[in-house]
């Protein structure tokens, strides 16, 4: 059965393939058809570099490891033909002293699909149909909405930032940044009941953020950040700039704690460190999830969160290259979504 597949084959260059299934499906696998899928920061590096965080690609992959799927072919797993399933992309060994303590992103050898750290690769989700573990989908219940159930990855990954934060209903939190990410950590932190404010260079990301519950925003370079004060009680960092950092240092109350959930690279700007220690701050890292991704069905699951208002496109496979390109020129606020053909 042929079917519609992306495949990064250079840096900002996708091709669009008529591919061909297998004819047999892994023991351990099932067979989906595409329902939604959404473009993760990681995956504008690939397209920009075909790296990330300097690690190259060997070879051209398809991109994407946020989406949902409707099964095709449980392949003798407990699954119904037809039903939508979310998709764990975290394929751990299951088997190591972090996979049995419960901390799968920190599993040395799980594999991730559309990664250049997963050797041999795993293409990924950009892709109208795909085999992928049946131990990594999970049902969900009725009427979920595909376009929001493709968030339960980076919803996740914004989850494990918000409890690395210790964050509770009494915190008062800044997020930098209202990239998805920042979107997303906005929508964990509220969930946990915590009053939210945030900072972005852009107007209409900061009212992005308004419409999924945060409470005050500041545009950098036209509000004035000297009135957000010093007296958060949790930052979360989630703009990737380390200016960025310097102002959670500024607001972060005295022992208050720095989550970060970006990727800051490296770069020329100084940070003040000695605010880390005067602060004595706690900063703590964050990267992708461990028990969380049931968390974040959940929250899909209960329909109380407005993604539609933190989606800001949607493309078909065939054009993954235009859906990256809105994506690289920052127009875009919230996620772009790829869709099936
Ligand atoms: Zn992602
Ligand atoms: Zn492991």
């Amino acid at each position: 059965m042929s079917y519609t597949k992306s495949l990064l084959t250079a840096a900002r260059s996708i091709a669009i393939e008529q591919a061909d299934m297998p004819e047999t499906i892994a023991p351990d696998h099932i067979r989906l058809r595409l329902a939604a899928a959404s473009i993760c920061g990681t995956d504008m590096h690939y397209f920009r570099h075909f790296a990330n965080a300097g690690f190259f690609l060997d070879y051209p992959v398809t991109l994407g490891h946020e989406a949902c799927g409707y099964v095709e072919n449980a392949n003798g797993h407990d699954f119904t033909t037809g039903e939508l399933v979310a998709i764990n992309p975290v394929i751990e060994c299951g088997d190591c002293e972090n996979c049995r303590t419960g901390n799968i992103n920190m599993c040395p050898t799980k594999r991730f699909p559309g990664s250049a750290t997963t050797k041999p690769h795993i293409d990924g989700f950009f892709r109208d149909t795909f085999d992928f573990p049946a131990k990594c989908c999970h049902s969900v219940s009725p009427n979920v909405s595909a376009d929001h159930l493709t968030f339960a990855e980076p919803l996740a990954c914004a989850m494990h930032a918000v409890n690395r934060g210790k964050i509770t209903e009494t915190d008062r939190v800044l997020v930098t940044g209202c990239g998805p990410m920042g979107l997303l950590a906005t929508v964990a932190a509220v969930a946990k009941g915590a009053s939210v404010h945030v900072t972005d260079l852009k107007r209409s990301s900061i009212e992005a953020a308004k419409a999924v519950g945060a409470e005050q925003g500041f545009v950098i370079g036209e509000d004035d950040t000297e009135t957000l004060g010093n007296s958060f009680d949790v930052v979360i960092e989630a703009s990737g700039a380390p200016q960025a950092y310097n102002l959670a240092l500024d607001c972060v109350r005295k022992q208050g704690t720095i989550s970060i959930l970006s990727l800051i690279q490296p770069s020329d700007v100084p940070i003040n460190l000695h605010l880390n220690a005067l602060k004595e701050v706690l900063c703590v890292g964050s990267i992708l999830f461990t028990r969380e991704f049931t968390d974040a069905v959940e929250l899909i699951e209960a329909g109380s969160v407005d993604f539609d208002a933190i989606t800001a496109a949607k493309f078909p496979v065939s054009q993954t290259q235009a859906a990256c390109e809105l994506m690289a020129e920052g127009r875009a606020t919230g996620k772009v979504l790829i869709k099936p053909e």
